[in-house]
Parts: C-alpha cells; sequence; structure tokens
C-alpha cells in the first residue's frame, strides 16, 4: 500500500451545485464502501461512522465515515480466503508484462520482477499501482504512453498528533481539507497513537517524493485555520514542541480526475483501424483493446470513495455482466478515453 496506507481518511460524497460524474460516483461509492465496512469491519477497530460539515460552496452537513483503508484491506483479504485461494507477493515489484502465447492460443501475461523472475502468469491481469501502472504498462507496450494514460503525482501530507483531551469539535470540518477533532482506532498503534486528531491534506501537483515537511504542516495549519481557530493554534503548539505528526504520501490523478476503470486500449490497433480523414471517430467502445491487461487506476484523492465502486463495475465487465453504472459513467472511466478524444478533436491527424 502507497496512498491507501494513511492512517485515517475520510468518506464522503463530492457535493456539487448540479451533478458531474465525480459526484454521482462517490454518491454511489461511499455507499457501497460503507456497506463493506458495516459488514466486515468492526466500528473502532479501523473506521468510525460520523458527519461532516461542509463549509465550501456547497454548505451543509453530510453523512460520512472515518476510515483507515489498511483495516478495510485486510477484511477484503481474509472474506476471500475464505471463499477462494489467494497468494499474495508481498514487497515484490513487477518491472515487466510480458505477452505470450499459450498452447491453445490463447495470450496469457507473464509477470516478471526486478530480478527477472516470473512471479505468476495469467490470461487475465488487472494493473492496479496507482502511478506505477504508467511505467509498468508503458515497459511492456510502449504505445501506452503519457498521451494515452496521461497520470500525474499528487503528494499529500496529513498532520496529525495525539488527542489528550476532549475533541476541538463535535463532527469533521470540510473547506480546503478536512479536519478530524478525533479518531479512536486500537489498530493504528503501533505506529500512530491509538486517539488522534489531523488534518489534511495538501495537495501538490506535480510532486512525487513522499518527505513530510515543515512547510506542508503549515499549509495545514492555514488552511485549519479557516475551519477551527483553536484546533489551528493546536496545530502550532504541538509543531513547535515537536509532537506534531505527519504522514505524506503520492495520489496518482489522470487529466480529468476520474479513475481509469477497464480495458486498457491498443493504440498500435486504433492508428491502423481508424482511418485518418474519416470525420468522427467510431464509438469509444469500438476503440481495440489490448486483450486480457485491466486497469482500476488514477483514484486520486477520492480513491477510498471510489475503490469498491471502480472494482465492482470491473468485475462486472470481465464477467461480462451488465454494467450497474449507466453507460455516460463507464465511458467516463473508460482508459480508452483520452485517446479516443485526441482523434475526435483531430480528425484527420490520426493518433
Ligand atoms: C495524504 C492523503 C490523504 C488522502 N485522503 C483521502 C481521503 O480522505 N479520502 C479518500 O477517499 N481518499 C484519500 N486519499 C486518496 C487515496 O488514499 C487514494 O486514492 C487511494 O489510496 C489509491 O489507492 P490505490 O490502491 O490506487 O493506490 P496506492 O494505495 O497508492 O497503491 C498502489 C500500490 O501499487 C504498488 N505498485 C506500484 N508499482 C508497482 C509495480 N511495478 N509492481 C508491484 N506493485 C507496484 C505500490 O507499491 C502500492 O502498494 C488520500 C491520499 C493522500 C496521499
Amino acid at each position: 500500500m502507497a496512498a491507501s496506507a494513511l492512517p485515517v481518511g475520510m468518506l464522503s460524497p463530492h457535493v456539487t451545485r448540479s451533478p458531474t460524474p465525480l459526484s454521482r460516483l462517490s454518491v454511489l461509492g461511499v455507499e457501497l464502501v460503507r456497506r463493506e465496512l458495516q459488514t466486515l469491519v468492526q466500528q473502532g477497530m479501523g473506521w468510525q461512522d460520523c458527519e461532516v460539515d461542509n463549509h465550501g460552496a456547497d454548505a451543509g452537513r453530510w453523512p460520512a465515515a472515518l476510515v483507515r483503508p489498511a483495516a478495510l484491506v485486510s477484511a477484503w483479504l481474509t472474506e476471500a480466503r475464505q471463499k477462494t485461494t489467494v497468494t499474495c507477493h508481498w514487497s515484490r515489484s513487477i518491472s515487466q508484462l510480458n505477452p505470450l502465447t499459450s498452447a491453445s492460443g490463447e495470450r496469457i501475461w507473464q509477470a516478471v520482477d526486478q530480478h527477472g523472475d516470473v512471479v505468476s502468469q495469467s490470461p487475465v491481469v488487472v494493473i492496479a499501482s496507482a502511478l506505477g501502472s504508467l511505467e509498468l504498462l508503458n515497459s511492456s507496450s510502449p504505445s501506452l504512453d503519457h498521451d494515452v494514460l496521461p497520470l500525474r503525482p499528487v503528494k499529500g501530507q496529513m498532520s496529525l498528533s495525539a488527542l489528550a483531551g476532549s475533541p476541538l469539535a463535535a463532527r469533521p470540518q470540510r473547506n480546503q481539507g478536512v479536519y478530524v477533532p478525533c479518531y479512536e482506532d486500537a489498530g493504528l498503534s503501533p505506529r500512530w497513537p491509538v486517539r488522534i486528531w489531523a488534518m489534511g491534506s495538501t495537495y501538490e501537483r506535480g510532486q512525487d517524493n513522499r518527505t513530510v515537511t515543515d512547510e506542508a504542516h503549515l499549509r495545514n495549519r492555514h488552511s485549519l485555520e479557516q475551519l477551527n481557530h483553536r484546533a489551528a493554534q493546536q496545530l502550532e503548539s504541538d509543531r513547535v514542541n515537536g509532537r506534531l505528526l505527519g504522514w505524506s504520501e503520492v495520489r496518482c490523478a489522470s487529466l480529468d480526475r476520474l479513475p481509469l476503470v477497464g480495458a486498457l486500449p491498443d493504440p498500435q490497433a486504433w492508428a491502423r483501424c481508424w482511418t485518418p480523414g474519416r470525420r468522427r471517430p467510431p464509438p469509444i467502445r469500438d476503440v481495440p483493446r489490448l486483450g486480457g491487461l485491466y486497469t482500476v487506476s488514477a483514484l486520486g484523492s477520492r480513491g477510498l470513495s471510489l475503490s469498491t465502486l471502480c472494482a465492482r463495475t470491473l468485475a462486472r465487465q470481465l464477467h461480462g455482466e451488465t454494467d450497474d453504472l449507466d453507460s455516460g459513467l463507464v465511458d467516463a472511466l473508460d482508459p480508452a478515453r483520452f485517446m479516443w478524444r485526441q482523434a475526435r478533436r483531430r480528425p484527420s491527424a490520426g493518433v
């Protein structure tokens, strides 16, 4: 886990005045994750039901939940192990995916690690390695480059500290960032105190380092000042007394800030089949795909809210089941969309 290793994050709908793909996805996504948490994880051992006060343009109080994603991932693994066989290869980096042809003529993908050892092979591979997805896919299929899959790093830092007395607000507050006045979770220990307050997170576009900085703490203090003056004072006093803790990681965001979910496009086949000079490209669903290669990535700053929905959408596609998202949302998540849009913008130039 990288970005998903955060000590506490928030599930809450992305509220907009009129619906956007992201706001619609987040409403559906939050509901699904909440159900998973209620079924699989005990409150206080990885999540906490709550509401959030929105102070932004769309002010109001919304249902929310605080969650430590590792607890949910661990519960999912336990559940999967009860139902099927799961083999985990922890701490092995995949550096290459080689396309092979099986004896029956089927294409299979072979995953090779940094030492050149084969880790596994399968006719179906789902790449869910956030920013690492681009490098891996590019090394396996060079035409899957930054233009086809425009993924960007966005560093985020959270400031947190042990909460000794009463929380300084009744519930989380959100505007430029989220203030969590109190989160208690037995599973936070030993890395973090069992009871914390937290403010996060910075949004540093283009930054891909994971260093916790004082400058980011100060930015969080500034954002917290807009939400709760006493909490901002507490952050500052913990900072100068050396009690303030930080957690920093890199989000993976796409150019249009929506996740990538589905079969990966085959740019070379697309360049062959789409005749330059045609007025419009064919529908996005007719874009040729790299058989067997799929992705769920670019979850951006909403990964906790969107992960279950995205995974379920892909699972339905893999099993040939009808999507429960409408076709507009499925197309909005399609990993082929950037390549397809380029063709639509420049109908005679090819890709
Ligand atoms: C500070 C911060 C605060 C956030 N707060 C929230 C929040 O409140 N609410 C919310 O919804 N979201 C939040 N997010 C976003 C959320 O954490 C992410 O969207 C989500 O965790 C992304 O999950 P992921 O599995 O796609 O990527 P990650 O969790 O980043 O996992 C990617 C994994 O791929 C592995 N990997 C990469 N390359 C390879 C390779 N070649 N071979 C093998 N493995 C590889 C990495 O080691 C890593 O384990 C926050 C993010 C940050 C940084």
